[in-house]
């Protein structure tokens, strides 16, 4: 059947664009090679919990129909504000930054993504191979959307928006111990200036049921390493978030993800690309890459079509 918008890409972009332009009238299909939509925002089950290894939060910002979604979302029992405040770890010895409001989710940030996906046509395990203007795998698709880091969306056509912009690799390593051994007010923490860790998160705390979860994340140097075999970065993950928290123990179990295109180094300071026939979303659009950029990059595209 025709459709009037094909979105490839089921993350958090690409539902935020079919969302609002099946708001609009249109008729709308999403497209995603993954096994379930959400893309970055990715909770995967391990030990028996869900344990978020993409995005670690997001920030509501200004955007007045982000905060009305996300209002709908703590409504509902899908999102709660987590902190406002983490640990910043440097040479210099450890603080507290207190910074925006962080939203978790006690279902993992996947679930936001299903919760945007609910209604719409999504077909998942779908893995496009070329687009064209109006044109998915050599099919009619009216306007075509690509909802997804420029260089995934420039395997698929040469003429892809946002393809020329870096991006940078993280392994995103779960650890878990038999105990909690680090403060209770961790929360997350910033590590500034090391060779091989970025980020921790406090998996329990954001999760809201307590286990002894952290996912930590490497720098894009220490990424880089072990793009072929993720896993080989867990003893330099472990070893420095022991260091770093003073933990005595190796954890009882780890695993590790891979993200090739994690995030921009840069954004291309446009909401969204749009022109006949094939346009694009996504965490590049805009000024900051984030899941926030990512929604409103999609709602605003997904208007725009519907105003076209
Ligand atoms: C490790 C990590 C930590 C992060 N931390 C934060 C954070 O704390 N706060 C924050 O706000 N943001 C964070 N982010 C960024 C945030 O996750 C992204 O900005 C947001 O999720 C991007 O959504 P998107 O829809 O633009 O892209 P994506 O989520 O990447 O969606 C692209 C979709 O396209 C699909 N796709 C790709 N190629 C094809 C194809 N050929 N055919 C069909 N489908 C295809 C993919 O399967 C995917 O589902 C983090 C990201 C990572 C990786």
């Amino acid at each position: 059947m025709a459709v009037d918008v094909t979105v490839v890409g089921g993350g958090i972009s690409g539902l935020a664009c079919a969302r609002a332009a099946a708001a609009e009238g249109l008729s709308v299909r999403v497209l995603d090679r993954g096994r379930r939509v959400g893309g970055r925002l990715a909770s995967r089950t391990l030990w028996d919990r869900p344990v978020d290894l993409g995005a670690s939060y997001f920030v509501v910002g200004e955007s007045a129909p982000f905060a009305h979604v996300v209002a709908g979302w703590q409504e509902r029992g899908l999102a709660r504000p987590w902190t406002d405040t983490f640990v910043a770890i440097s040479a210099d010895g450890e603080q507290q930054k207190h910074g925006p409001m962080r939203w978790a989710t006690p279902h993992g940030l996947r679930s936001l993504a299903v919760d945007l996906a609910e209604g719409l046509d999504v077909r998942v395990k779908t893995t496009v191979e070329a687009v064209e203007p109006y044109r998915v795998d050599g099919e009619d698709a009216g306007e075509v959307v690509l909802a997804m880091p420029g260089p995934q969306a420039a395997r698929l056509t040469d003429r892809a928006p946002g393809a020329e912009l870096d991006w940078e690799p993280v392994i995103a390593v779960a650890l878990r111990w038999d105990r909690r051994q680090w403060p209770a007010d961790l929360r997350g923490a910033f590590v500034d200036a090391h060779p091989d860790i970025s980020f921790i998160a406090d998996d329990g705390d954001r999760r809201g049921d307590g286990s002894s979860v952290l996912v930590v994340h490497t720098t894009a140097q220490r990424a880089r390493h072990h793009l072929d075999d993720p896993a080989g970065a867990i003893p330099a993950v472990v070893a420095a978030t022991r260091d770093l928290l003073g933990i005595a123990d190796d954890p009882a179990e780890t695993f590790a993800h891979r993200w090739r295109f994690a995030r921009p180094t840069a954004a291309t300071g446009q909401p969204f690309h749009r022109a006949p026939g094939l346009s694009a979303c996504g965490d590049a659009w805009g000024h900051r890459p984030a899941v926030r950029t990512a929604w409103e990059s999609g709602h605003e595209l997904g208007l725009a079509l519907a105003g076209s």
